[in-house]
């Protein structure tokens, strides 16, 4: 059956001074109507740039592979081609709801102008969508509010009306890159059941790009962990949690503070930093701050430095690129491409 997003192979390539950047260096998942997939890694693993390859906006950049919605190919529309199927059939939200707001026009006619442009409605109709989105994203007098500006708007109320603004023209999948991060917790909590319950009306597809885990627990139905431009682990949330099996994916959740025990829980984050992507990685690019290699026997060690590891499937749903993974013996297996 043909996934709402299918991605395969994806390579984005930027050109800069030090040399060719691998952004992305080859990762594959699918989205499913109604799922969300998380997709996880710190800053510089290639997850927004991921991101905005999807939704064709990376001008400057070489992106080769596929990319599919709902069967049709992306790769190679014309601008003109592919703002009419981002408009229709994706959206996308930011971490700085402000970017996405224009500061001069009232919240009210900016949905009502996204509106407009997507399904030619009339002024008055799409103002009156324009007021109902308001409110089904939780705003409070929605008919008032419409008619403020962004900057008469909390942070959280921002991110609701961008959410309106984007649900507005109906997509089938929604790309949210950080869309809590620059909220506090109580805010952030409530933009996710949101997001969560809007889709489960609708039917979306979420695309989550976060760096934190605690999201991706909160949301997500499926999980690929980037590292380096690579997928390290991919895996049904629950499965991930339980039982990390690549060791960047292990520290990520060692360094997560302990709810039933935060004071006795410092940070134990991962020592050392991402690796620079402007040259080609030949093994692993996690090595170099891999404890699991460092403990590892002299050929493991070379392998790591020297062999890529490739994705392979261990049980249902789970994808791990490592030479050692953190997983009992047995549960390799063929491993079915992750679904989301
Ligand atoms: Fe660590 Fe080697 Fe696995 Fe990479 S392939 S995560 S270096 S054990
Ligand atoms: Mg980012």
């Amino acid at each position: 059956e043909t996934p709402l997003l299918g991605v395969r192979d994806l390579r984005v390539q930027f050109d800069a001074p030090a040399g060719t950047v691998r952004a992305v260096d080859g990762i594959s998942f699918t989205v499913e109507a109604g799922r969300t997939l998380g997709l996880v890694g710190e800053s510089g693993s290639g997850k927004s740039v991921t991101s905005l390859a999807v939704m064709g906006l990376h001008r400057r950049a070489r992106v080769s592979g596929s990319i599919a919605l709902a069967g049709r190919e992306l790769l190679g529309l014309s601008d003109q081609q592919l703002s009419r199927v981002r408009g229709r059939r994706m959206a996308m939200v930011f971490q700085d709801p402000l970017s996405a707001l224009h500061p001069a026009y009232t919240v009210g006619e900016q949905i009502a102008e996204a509106h407009r442009r997507h399904f030619g409605a009339g002024r008055r109709a799409a103002h009156r969508q324009a007021v109902d989105m308001l409110g089904e994203v939780g705003i409070p007098e929605p008919a008032r509010r419409a008619g403020e500006f962004p900057h008469q708007f909390s942070g959280g109320m921002r991110q609701r009306a961008v959410i309106a603004m984007a649900l507005s023209c109906e997509p089938d999948l929604l790309i949210a890159d950080e869309p809590t991060t620059a909220l506090d917790v109580t805010v952030q909590a409530q933009i996710l059941e949101l997001i969560a319950r809007l889709q489960e009306q609708r039917r979306l597809g979420v695309l989550m790009i976060t760096h934190d885990l605690g999201v991706v627990a909160r949301v997500a139905h499926e999980v690929l962990v980037m590292y380096g431009g690579r997928a390290a682990e991919q895996a049904p949330v629950d499965d991930l949690f339980r039982q990390p099996a690549h060791p960047y994916t292990r520290g990520l959740l060692d360094s997560l503070p302990r709810l039933d025990d935060p004071d006795d829980a410092p940070l134990r984050a991962i020592p050392g930093s991402p690796p620079s992507l402007a040259a080609p990685i030949p093994g692993c690019p996690f090595a170099p701050r891999c404890s699991r290699a460092a403990g590892a026997d002299a050929g493991v060690r070379a392998r790591c430095a020297g062999e890529r590891p490739e994705p392979v499937g261990h049980g249902t749903g789970r994808l791990v690129a490592c030479h050692l993974p953190l997983l009992p013996s047995g549960t390799s297996g063929s491993g079915a491409p992750l679904t989301a």
